[in-house]
């Protein structure tokens, strides 16, 4: 006989880290049952069950044999068998997957019920018929919706009808025969939809329940969520098969949840509902009221005391706030689910410092309780909601942040409004590429339809933008600018307020508060000055994180101010500065005439003009960073930045010729501009081949860091500048531009000696293949990932987002857009190679990040792995960079 595979595992014999085999849910009734707690005795059936189900469409062998063992063990115990009419054994049959996943089937109650049974049930309460066919009917409504997809208003709508017949609005008011004809209008509603009877066979409806759950793990909703949660499609899950309890025995009887702290704001305390005389899906249906989990002390002193006792028993066990289900059957407490419970991104901070400061953890394991993106929620402003403000509607939360504007119904319109200075709230039914003008000039972005991987989600998560998406209970009129919710019309140029982070639309303005940990971050308030536990809490988190990190976290600035705000949030340094943004606005006319320039003394004449510019911006910057580093980066434009568009300036040129005007100046750009039009300017001139094409340009900067840096330490300061050249793809091209900085340099240091260090990005794929050759001559390495992203997928970085990755996301070729977290196995293996080969070739070679990348959570942690240096990011997310540094390092 071939060995037997274990596909079903009593309670007693799973415990809490089985969570991939047991299912969430299963793993915590194991850990419970251990515990010595007291769970109703069950069984789960295991995830590779229903791997094995799902890939064949069968049960698995052995299985069915697996389970007659498990239910007999479990009748021996009850001592009663399933579905017996004299006193049957029933059981509920819950969905357990490895993440709490709310798009599958969750559970049935009361499964072994029949005709004949149900009397036996009410004999067992002690002749108490109500119950029997209460229990009764809520078994073919859950059965019928949850195992057999039959429409679950058709069951609800019966159900209001026989209270209104009954002249009540309280389904406690139904006496035993209304219930039992209730039962029977169910039955109908049943067969009507399934076109057969409801199973009277007890083990038949165990079976089928059993395969729905595992049916529902490829539901539409469950794939949905799976993508867009990052859950990986093949786990499966588990099944839960438990003796039932009953809450609804009566009024000694009832269901309720608790948390053992608050988990909207970490504090310690009883939290929780409790409803008598019910079972486990009323509380959350909200058919009753519920009272506060408090008023059971009077309820059930005995019950409550021992509900407190276990709360602190699973605290302690679990270390961490724990959510619970319970049932109260005649006096007796039943634990029917416990786990380690979601909670909002501050309470997240705050109770992993409470249980610092308790003993139960120490500082390292809470850096693991928090995220990057909680603290990065944190650090949104958000809407004061003291005045209770209307809720018009509730979407997906899909772009954080806290917008408010006037309603505005196409992307022209918003455009026009913005100009004159007005905040605009796009809406649209949902966005497309045309959309995108009016995506940039609104405050936040509102939809009717999509979800988290939307064109309107993606674009607006690229950039930054407040966005609901998908709030569906929206009336989108588009062609009459106007939407209607709930008996209310929104008018273009109405005020609302959209928030990004919990999906919820405001009518009217609403006032925003500032972020605290902004406002901590920025150093107006300390743990010392304020009350607000969330700050003590980042404070302390953040200082373990910054203590435990081995990456150090620079900043991308390219002006004073943002160097000192990214100083302020933590940043050591410049890793990148971008000096193209230094050649816009008014300084662009110089720009202009460099390029044209047809002969060397009107191009030196230009270079002339912008040297002191120059120099004057990298003082302010090198003051701001004193002491540390400052990666100035040679300039890399695509040329058409900088020059007028092609088609306005021939409009230009034509008008003024037709009116007989002097166009010599425009002809000439108009010229320059046809000679220099690229098709691909991204991967045209620009960086070092500019550099190399242009005479002095990149010699005027060089000189102009070397003369800053000169003049700051004449001054007493300590500048450290490095300078850093782009888009290098051969090892001869940063050799060319290197032999020349280092002639200036040595120039100007004649002077005053600074030390600069000159080094190179790698962002052609090239330059990553060629690494060890180009570490040879570069001082330090620069992972530009923006353009290693846009040359490795061959993904123009400015068009695809808004384009197609929509699609790309919804067919699961990617989790999230490459340009947003490190494509791991791709580009990342381009980074790997460049450092490993890099640093063999030199030493101790210094080698950090400079794209977008350097402040995505997820990447932080991949830069950790390939042993960087450093990473560098936009100086407002250079905290959160910290702290991912820390939970990589720990
Ligand atoms: C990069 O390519 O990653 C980079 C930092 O340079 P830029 O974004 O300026 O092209
Ligand atoms: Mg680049």
């Amino acid at each position: 006989e071939t060995a037997k595979h274990t596909y079903v595992y009593d309670f007693a014999e799973g415990n809490k880290d089985l969570k991939d085999l047991l299912g969430g849910k299963g793993a915590n009734l194991a850990e419970m049952t251990n515990l010595g707690l007291p769970v109703p005795p069950g069984f789960t059936i295991t995830t590779e069950a229903c791997q094995a189900y799902l890939a064949t469409g069968e049960q698995p062998a052995g299985l069915a044999e697996q389970i007659d063992t498990h239910l007999a063990a479990l009748e021996a115990t009850r001592g009663k068998r399933l579905g017996d009419p004299a006193d049957p054994l029933l059981v509920s049959v819950r969905s357990g997957a490895k993440f709490s996943m709310p798009g599958m089937m969750e559970t049935v109650l009361n499964v072994g019920l029949n005709d004949e049974s149900v009397a036996g049930l009410s004999a067992q309460a002690g002749g108490n018929d109500r119950f029997a066919w209460d229990s009764y009917r809520r078994l073919i409504q859950m059965f019928g919706k949850t195992v057999c997809e039959v429409p679950g208003e058709e069951f609800e709508h019966a159900l209001d009808e026989a209270k209104r017949a009954k002249g009540t609005g309280n389904d406690l008011d139904l006496d035993a025969d209304d219930l039992r004809a209730l039962v029977g209008t169910y039955k109908k509603i049943f067969s009507k939809h399934t076109g057969r009877e409801f199973p009277q066979d007890p083990r038949e409806q165990l079976d089928l329940a059993i395969r729905a759950v595992f049916d529902s793990w490829n539901a539409d909703r469950a794939v949905l969520y799976r993508r867009q949660e990052r859950i990986p499609a093949d786990l499966g899950t588990a099944v839960n098969v438990v003796a039932m309890v009953f809450g609804n025995l009566g009024s000694d009887s009832g269901t309720g949840v608790a948390f053992t702290r608050d988990p909207a704001t970490g504090a310690q305390g009883i939290y929780g509902d409790y409803l008598a005389n019910a079972q486990g899906e009323d509380v959350v249906a909200g058919i009753r009221n519920t009272v506060p989990l408090q008023e059971l002390e009077r309820i059930d002193k005995r019950s409550y005391d021992e509900l407190l006792r276990i709360m602190a028993t699973l605290e302690g066990h679990y270390r961490d706030l724990c959510d619970i289900e319970f049932t109260i059957e005649r006096g007796k407490l039943w634990m029917l689910q416990t786990r380690v419970g979601k909670r909002t991104a501050a309470a997240a901070f705050i109770i992993a410092a409470q249980l610092v400061d308790e003993g139960i953890i120490d500082l390292d394991e809470a850096l693991h309780r928090v995220t990057g993106a909680q603290l990065a929620q944190l650090m949104f402003p958000r809407f004061d909601l003291g005045g209770a403000p209307e809720v018009l509607a509730k979407g997906v939360g899909a772009s954080p942040g806290a917008a408010v504007g006037k309603a505005v119904f196409d992307s022209q319109r918003a455009v026009e409004l913005a100009k004159q200075g007005e905040p605009v709230i796009l809406v649209r039914r949902e966005t497309n590429p045309d959309d995108l003008p009016g995506m940039i000039a609104a405050q936040g972005i509102l939809t009717s339809r999509g979800g988290k991987t939307s064109h309107a989600a993606v674009v607006a998560r690229g950039m930054g933008k407040t966005c609901v998406c998908g709030a569906d209970s929206l009336e989108v009129d588009v062609r009459g600018g106007q939407f209607t919710v709930g008996g209310h019309t929104v008018r273009e140029g109405d005020m609302i307020s959209v928030d990004g982070t919990t999906g919820c639309v405001y009518r009217d303005k609403v006032q925003v508060q500032p972020s605290a940990v902004v406002r901590y971050f920025e150093g107006d308030v300390t743990p010392e000055t304020t009350e607000d536990p969330l700050v003590a809490a980042v404070h302390r988190i953040m200082s373990h994180a910054d203590a435990a990190r081995r990456l150090r976290v620079r900043t991308n600035a390219d002006t004073g101010p943002d160097a000192a705000r990214a100083r302020r949030f933590g940043a050591e340094g410049i890793g990148l500065c971008r000096t193209e943004h230094m050649f816009l606005g008014d300084r662009r006319e110089l720009v202009e005439r460099l390029i044209l320039a047809r002969t060397d003394e009107e191009r030196q004449a230009a270079l002339a003009a912008l040297l002191p510019l120059q120099r004057a911006d990298f003082v302010e910057i090198f003051r701001e960073m004193d002491g540390l580093p400052v990666t100035v980066r040679l300039i890399d434009p695509p040329l058409h930045e900088f020059l007028p568009p092609l088609e306005e300036l021939a409009v230009n040129v034509a008008v003024a010729q037709a009116r007989g005007e002097d166009a010599a100046k425009d002809e000439a750009l108009l010229a320059a501009v046809r000679r220099m039009h690229e098709q691909n300017p991204m991967l045209g001139l620009r960086g070092v081949r500019l550099g190399l094409v242009i005479p002095g340009l990149f010699a005027m900067q060089v000189r102009a860091i070397a003369e800053a840096a000169a003049e700051r330490a004449r001054d007493g300061g300590d500048p450290r500048p490095e300078i850093m050249v782009p888009l290098v793809g051969a090892v001869q091209e940063l050799e060319t531009v290197r032999a020349e900085a280092e002639k200036i340099i040595a120039e100007v240091r004649r002077e005053q000696s600074v030390e600069i260090l000159i080094g190179t990005m790698i962002e052609v794929p090239r330059a990553a293949l060629t690494a060890g050759q180009i570490a040879e001559a570069a001082q330090f390495f620069s992972f530009g990932t923006n353009d290693l992203t846009q040359m490795g997928w061959g993904f123009s970085r400015d068009d695809v987002e808004g384009a197609f990755f929509w699609r790309y996301l919804e067919l699961g070729i990617f989790g999230i857009s490459p340009f947003e977290s490190i494509d791991r196995e791709g580009v990342g293996r381009l980074v790997r190679i460049a450092v490993d080969e890099g640093r063999a070739a030199r030493p101790g070679l210094k080698v950090g990040v400079c794209g977008e990348h350097g402040g995505d959570p997820e990447s932080v942690h991949f830069f950790h792995e390939v042993g960087l240096d450093y990473v560098s990011c936009s100086p407002f997310r250079v905290p959160v960079a910290r702290l991912e540094a820390g939970r990589a390092a720990v």
